[in-house]
C-alpha cells in the first residue's frame, strides 16, 4: 500500500509499504477514502515531537471496512465509518466513564492510544490506503451515505478537528450569550468558534496572525483579531467596550473582559511582537488577563511532557509558568487535555447528517497522497492559504 512517511525530521515521502493487517479477531481493516493532516502533525514533522521517524503519520481516517475479524459484532464489511484518533477499547475504568483518550488497555502501563502518535501506543498512521483498526466495536463510527458524497469532508473532520474543537467548547461548558476569545485559528481554532457558535456564544473572537485563517473565522461568524497589529487582549476588550456600552450593561466593568477563553495553540505559539520566534507563555498570561470573574478556560492545544527544543529551561522539562494568583483570586475554572472524541464522534455525526453543522467550510485544500510532501512543507510554513488538507488515496 502506498503511505505518507515521516522518514526524518522535515522529510516527508510516500511509498509503497506492506499492506495493513489483522491481528486479532476483534480488528477491522480499513480502507480508507479521505485522511486529514493535522496541526499535531506539524509538531512531529519539525522535530518536537519525536518517536514515530520511518513510520506512517496522520491519526484522522475515513473509510470503508473492507475485512472484518470473526469476533466483530456491529460492524461489517461495506461499512461506512470513521474512527476516533485516541484508540480506545469501551470497557476500561477509563472508557466506561467516557474518558476514551485515556483509555487504560490500548497502549498497556499509559493512559491513552493513537494511530501515528509518539508514546501512545506504536500504532500505524492513518495517511496511507489501509488502516487497521483494533477493537472495532468501540472504535468504529458508522455513517450513512458513499465515498466521496456531500458529507465526505464533513465526516473526516469526526476523526479529530471538530470532536477536538467541540471537546474545547464542552469541557467548560459554553452556553447561550457566552462571550468566548479562542486563541489560534488553526482548524481546530476555528471549529472551537464554530462550535462555540453552534452552543449560543454571544461573541466569538478569534486571534491569530495568518490573514486567510482570520478571515475564515469571520466566515464562520467569529471576529478576527490579529495579534500583530496590536495587544489582543486590548483589541478585545475595546471591541467588548463599544458592545457592552448602554443602560443594559452599567456597574459591570469589571467584567470588560470575556466568560470563556481557549488556548487552541500550545507549546509553540509564536511571539505576539515578533511572528519569527517562539513565545509559549503569552497565550496563557493573556487569557488569565482577558478573562471575566468566574470565567471558564480550556487548554486543548497540546503540550507535551518534555520540549527539549523549548524556548526557555522550563519549558524544556515541560514547567510552563502560569499567573495562578490571578486566576484564583477571578475565581476562574481551568479544563485541560486530550479530545474524548468518541464522547462527541457520534452526536455530531448526527449534526452533520441533519445539516445543522457543516464543519468542512474550514477544509482550504484536497489533495492525492502524493502532494502529501508539499502540502506539509507548506502547511508548516503556513503559506497559500493552507489551513486544513484532506488527502484522497484513491
Ligand atoms: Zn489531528
Ligand atoms: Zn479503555
Amino acid at each position: 500500500m502506498k503511505a505518507v512517511i515521516l522518514e526524518e525530521t522535515r522529510k516527508i515521502s510516500v511509498r509503497e509499504v506492506p499492506d495493513a493487517e489483522m491481528k486479532d479477531t476483534t480488528d477491522v481493516l480499513l480502507r480508507i477514502t479521505s485522511t486529514a493532516i493535522c496541526g499535531t502533525d506539524l509538531h512531529f514533522y519539525e522535530g518536537r515531537m519525536r518517536g514515530i521517524e520511518g513510520g506512517v503519520i496522520g491519526h484522522e481516517p475515513l473509510g470503508v471496512v473492507e475485512e472484518v475479524g470473526s469476533a466483530v459484532k456491529t460492524v461489517k464489511k461495506g461499512d461506512r465509518v470513521t474512527v476516533p484518533t485516541h484508540i480506545c477499547c469501551g470497557f476500561c475504568a477509563m472508557c466506561t466513564e467516557g474518558n476514551s483518550s485515556a483509555c487504560l488497555t490500548t497502549n498497556p502501563g499509559a493512559a491513552g492510544a493513537a494511530y501515528g502518535y509518539p508514546n501512545k501506543g506504536g500504532y500505524q498512521g492513518a495517511q496511507t490506503e489501509l488502516l487497521r483498526v483494533p477493537l472495532a466495536d468501540a472504535n468504529c463510527l458508522k455513517l450513512p451515505g458513499e465515498p466521496g458524497d456531500h458529507w465526505e469532508d464533513d465526516f473526516v473532520l469526526l476523526a479529530d478537528a471538530f470532536t477536538t474543537g467541540y471537546h474545547g467548547v464542552a469541557i467548560i461548558e459554553i452556553a447561550p450569550g457566552d462571550t468566548v476569545a479562542i486563541f489560534g485559528a488553526g482548524a481546530v481554532g476555528l471549529l472551537a468558534a464554530y462550535s462555540a457558535r453552534l452552543r449560543g456564544a454571544a461573541r466569538v473572537y478569534v486571534v491569530d496572525a495568518i490573514a486567510e485563517r482570520l478571515e475564515k473565522a469571520g466566515e464562520l461568524g467569529a471576529i478576527p483579531i490579529n495579534f500583530l497589529q496590536g495587544d489582543p487582549v486590548e483589541q478585545i476588550r475595546e471591541q467588548q467596550s463599544k458592545w457592552r456600552s448602554g443602560p443594559a450593561f452599567r456597574q459591570e466593568k469589571p467584567l470588560g473582559g470575556v466568560t470563556c477563553a481557549i488556548d487552541c495553540i500550545g507549546f509553540q505559539a509564536r511571539s505576539k511582537t515578533d511572528y519569527s520566534r517562539e513565545d509559549p507563555l503569552w497565550v496563557t498570561e493573556a487569557i488569565a488577563e482577558l478573562i471575566n470573574p468566574a470565567g471558564r478556560v480550556a487548554i486543548i492545544g497540546v503540550w507535551p511532557l518534555k520540549d527539549p527544543n523549548g524556548v526557555e529551561p522550563s519549558l524544556k522539562e515541560g514547567n510552563l509558568e502560569v499567573p495562578w494568583s490571578k486566576l484564583f483570586n477571578n475565581n476562574v475554572r481551568i479544563a485541560m487535555g486530550r479530545d474524548d472524541d468518541k464522547r462527541w464522534n457520534g452526536k455530531l455525526r448526527d449534526m452533520i447528517i441533519n445539516g445543522a453543522a457543516k464543519p468542512s467550510q474550514v477544509v482550504s485544500h484536497r489533495l492525492s497522497l502524493d502532494d502529501a510532501p508539499d502540502a506539509f512543507e507548506k502547511f508548516d510554513r503556513r503559506e497559500d492559504g493552507y489551513i486544513k488538507i484532506i488527502l484522497k488515496p484513491a
